[in-house]
């Protein structure tokens, strides 16, 4: 657990020994903390491989860590995720918004909780590629961009290395032996320990592997959006992964909150649906409604809620190593995280979800993952 907080006494954060963290498939504890699944994806020894688990979420900072929001408040989802065995934390560059606040807000914390050996408990991973800063190279995938914006989020964060660094997204005009040739020289310069890409089409996943293995580095991860209203890495992507041996970092594993009970009656009181910025009004279709209460009803069938079946189903197949997640406070946490207590589905019940896990116009990130 980690030391004493000194957080505001309206937090509703307690915490929680690590020990009473249910990991699963017979790993022990001490082995999911150590052990970062993001590995797993990689070949390795039997013997290593055995001591890899199912640490199985990783969080991440793309909305509600920002410098609009209350620092208080992400700092104890922080703590209480750790607390809970996520070890990995997810940024990139341009998260907040502002730009930047959402490292700066994780610096801090890191800074007031995370002292000493802790860093080394910590895997930190953040991104360059989308706009950042204005300027020709505050933006895509030249090498001037990737390296001066790791820079930048090292600086932001207070940290000397990050654990994984990305490549966000591709852009065709940038050639990719100029990206991965930066991603490369960072990896060689000890800025970060590994390098992955987000939202790359399987031709573009081969080539970038390629390229990074022609100079001595292995591609550990991709991050492209997974979840059961968006399934169209099982169309290529994860047969790629697989080949190569890349780990797989599903992304929105709620659908941005649509895969959760509170959309059941067709709105919420509060959220990301309300904010009409990228949880946008059609993803309320009647459709989606339709097939999110099917599923409700199979999760409660479980005794599950719908997020936590919502996550447990990302991480039904091997080759996708964690599912990447994200909450507004403390008890959307604790209930997503729960998910690990049920995670095997009978073929029945997968069967039953495949008739309402069906695509529902909800990946934004779809014609950058076609490039
Ligand atoms: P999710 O699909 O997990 O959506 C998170 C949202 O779902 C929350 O903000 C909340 O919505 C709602 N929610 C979460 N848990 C619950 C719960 N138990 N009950 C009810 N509602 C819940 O993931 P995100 O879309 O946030 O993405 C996760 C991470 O993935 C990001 O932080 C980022 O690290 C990464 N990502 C990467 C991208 C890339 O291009 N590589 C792009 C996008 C994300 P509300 O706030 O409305 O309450």
């Amino acid at each position: 657990m980690l030391p004493d907080s000194h957080l505001p006494e309206e937090s509703a954060y307690r915490p929680t020994p690590f020990s009473n963290f249910t990991s699963t498939k017979g790993v022990k504890d001490d082995d999911v903390r150590t052990e970062s699944k993001a590995i797993r994806g990689r070949k390795i020894s039997p013997l290593r491989k055995k001591r890899l688990g199912t640490a199985g979420h990783f969080f991440g900072f793309w909305q509600n860590f920002g410098g609009v929001n209350v620092f208080e408040t992400c700092r104890a989802v922080v703590r209480r995720a750790f607390d809970r065995g996520v070890t990995h934390f997810d940024l990139a560059n341009m998260y907040g918004p502002p730009y930047g606040s959402a490292e700066e807000n994780l610096g801090a914390i890191l800074k007031k909780d995370f002292g000493g050996r802790l860093r080394d408990e910590l895997l930190i991973s953040t991104k360059a590629g989308y706009e950042m800063w204005p300027g020709p190279y505050g933006i895509g995938a030249s090498k001037k961009h990737v390296v001066a914006s790791l820079d930048q989020s090292l600086r932001r964060l207070g940290v000397d290395y990050v654990d994984i660094f990305y490549a966000h997204r591709p852009w065709p005009e940038v050639p990719m032996e100029e990206t991965m040739s930066a991603l490369a020289q960072l990896v060689k310069q000890g800025k970060t320990l590994h390098v992955g890409i987000s939202s790359y089409s399987p031709e573009r996943t081969r080539r970038a592997y390629e390229l990074l293995k022609s100079e001595g580095v292995h591609m550990l991860i991709h991050q492209p959006s997974y979840s059961m209203l968006n399934r169209h890495i099982e169309n290529g992507l994860l047969d790629v992964l697989g080949d190569l041996g890349v780990g797989c970092i599903g992304f929105s594993a709620l659908a941005q909150g649509l895969l959760t009970n509170k959309y059941i009656r067709g709105s919420a009181s509060a959220g990301r649906a309300l904010e009409g910025e990228s949880f946008r009004k059609d993803f309320l279709s009647e459709e989606n409604l339709k097939n999110v209460r099917g599923l409700a009803a199979i999760a409660k069938k479980r005794g599950q809620t719908l997020a936590q079946m919502a996550i447990a189903w990302v991480l039904r197949d091997d080759r996708v190593t964690s599912a990447l997640i994200g909450a507004r406070n403390v008890d959307q946490l604790d209930d997503s995280l729960d998910a690990l207590k049920k995670q095997e589905f009978s073929a029945e019940e997968l069967g039953e979800i495949d008739q309402f896990a069906k695509e529902g116009g909800i990946d934004l990130w779809r014609e950058t993952s076609e490039l």
